[in-house]
């Protein structure tokens, strides 16, 4: 008889557990709350319109690819990936408006237009950032940072300098270049995922490499074609879904978990992977004597941003934004200290805006536009159709002025999304949409276990466990959280 495995959740991390196991031989069942599989990932269509709900950046190719590898597939088996060339659009002012390229060099001419000098030092910061990559993400990350011995065994020990675990990003960025433009160039991957640069160690311009050096991505059809082509490699593996089936209680037995309840009914599993938000999983599902954190333990932790989001339809063709647009009209520190610090709503906040339809015909009705506005909040504020309302027209506002187009008489479909939904639709811990943030005291063996302490047969996955958030962490987070099950089986 095979073995049962349960996974709670269809986010990414689920997914990439599912298949795993499946190949193993396990019989795997993932239960999901949601009528869709992808979770934070999932789609909203309406009207003719096709919005990304989450992710829209798709970087880290070669992790995704990694995954398909395992099961002798590859992402162009289930999706076509296109390279977006300009990567993103840079909004300094209405009038000072920087085309980011893709492909190093021309990165690096773009660099030495902004700052003289400044092509020669992006380069040996790249290749830091290059190094940072290579041992962080193609081998630490794929270990379950259960102890300081997996550094200690870690060829590149001896390297770990190199990593600046100990620099804080924002005076490594600094101290390289002086012209104000170029930092929130390099800043916003840590601030839009983690946290403030100040508090960030500059490790993570591992992410910097994924921007510049491996470039920015898009899945044709958008992000749920990657959700579906995961999906269709765990169907094919064996594995079954079920949707609109929220986990209410996982049953467990002395140092064992037994099951799930799933709308009152008992499911058996040998082995569960949580992949739904930890907080949750542990707060809301299991007794309180079989946790591995306290309320008290999550209330002191730094969670990235929560975001406000807007899906907007528009019955016009937009002339200055492009596929990815960063708005950086506005004071970056100000918005950075508000964030993290004072944890307050924005006065001025930064925006990301996406329009996947200058890309892709399918997302969007004949000579219309998707759009998706981001601005990043702190999370546990309290949120309600006022303040959206609020924001809304300060967006507005700003997106006229930036791009000297009329954008509010032309949205034909409007929704919005923020705290409360996150809360709703994820269990999101303080609604938050991208876990905890990106510190070094929240970084690897620092982070939420993978295993739990109490319980034999559970691990966790996921964006608030190792190796953190985003849409490959949790790929590898998925991955990592199955092959301990499968050590577990082996021993
Ligand atoms: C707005 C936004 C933008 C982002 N942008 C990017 C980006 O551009 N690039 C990138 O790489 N990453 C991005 N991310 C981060 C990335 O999307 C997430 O880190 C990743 O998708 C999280 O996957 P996960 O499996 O950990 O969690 P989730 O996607 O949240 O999946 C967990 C699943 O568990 C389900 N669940 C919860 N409770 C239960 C229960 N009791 N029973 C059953 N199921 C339950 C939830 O419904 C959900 O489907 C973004 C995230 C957000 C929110």
């Amino acid at each position: 008889m095979a073995e049962k495995a349960i996974i709670i959740g269809a986010g990414f991390s689920g997914l990439s557990a599912a298949s795993v196991l499946a190949k193993e031989g396990l019989q795997v069942k993932v239960f999901e709350k949601n009528r869709l599989p992808g979770g934070r990932a999932r789609k909203l269509e309406e009207d003719g319109f096709l919005f990304d709900m989450g992710p829209s950046w798709y970087w880290l190719p070669d992790v995704f690819e990694r995954f398909f590898h395992l099961f002798g597939k590859s992402a162009s088996d289930y999706y076509k990936l296109v390279r977006l060339d300009p990567s993103y659009r840079v909004f300094y002012s209405k009038d000072e408006i920087v085309d980011v390229p893709a492909g190093r060099e021309n990165v690096t001419e773009l660099f030495e237009s902004i700052e003289k000098g400044s092509g020669k030092k992006l380069a040996k910061f790249l290749d830091e950032a290059e190094y940072k990559y290579r041992v962080g993400v193609n081998q630490l990350v794929y270990k379950p940072a259960r102890s300081l011995f997996e550094f200690v065994q870690w060829d590149v020990f001896k390297g770990i300098f190199r990593l600046h675990l100990l620099k804080s990003f924002h005076s490594y960025v600094r101290k390289n270049f002086k012209d104000p433009r170029i930092w929130p160039l390099l800043e916003f991957p840590v601030i839009f995922l983690g946290a403030t640069p100040k508090r960030t160690p500059a490790l993570y311009s591992l992410m910097n490499h994924a921007d510049i050096g491996l470039g920015t991505w898009y899945p044709m059809g958008g992000m749920f074609e990657v959700v579906k082509g995961f999906v269709k490699l765990a169907e094919s593996l064996g594995v079954e879904f079920h949707y609109d089936s929220p986990v209410e209680k996982i049953v467990t037995s002395g140092n064992r978990v037994t099951g799930v309840t799933v709308n009152g009914v008992f499911y058996e599993a040998d082995y569960i992977i949580g992949s739904a938000d930890y907080h949750h999983i542990e707060q809301s599902l299991l007794p309180e004597n079989k946790t591995n954190y306290t309320e008290k333990y999550w209330d002191s932790r730094e969670m990235a941003p929560s975001s406000l989001m807007y899906y907007l339809g528009l019955n016009k063709k937009f002339q200055k934004m492009i596929h990815h647009n960063l708005m950086f009209d506005q004071d970056f520190e100000v918005h950075a200290t508000e964030l993290f610090e004072k944890q307050q709503w924005p006065s001025n906040p930064l925006l990301y805006t996406s329009v996947t339809s200058k890309t892709d015909p399918l997302v969007a009705p004949d000579s219309m536009e998707n759009l998706v506005v981001l601005i990043p909040v702190a999370p546990g504020l309290e949120d309600g159709e006022s303040v959206r309302d609020k924001y809304y027209g300060l967006v507005m506002d700003r997106l006229e002025k930036l791009t000297g187009e009329s954008v509010r008489d032309h949205v034909v479909f409007k929704r919005s999304y923020a705290h409360n939904d996150f809360s709703s639709d994820y269990n999101a811990y303080k609604g938050n949409a991208y876990g905890l943030g990106n510190t070094l005291m929240q970084t690897a063996i620092f982070k939420p276990k993978l295993h739990s302490s109490k319980l034999k047969n559970m691990v966790y996955a996921g964006q608030l466990t190792t190796p953190g958030p985003g849409v490959p962490p949790t790929i590898i987070s998925g991955q990592v959280a199955a092959g301990e099950i499968i050590k577990m089986i082996r021993k």
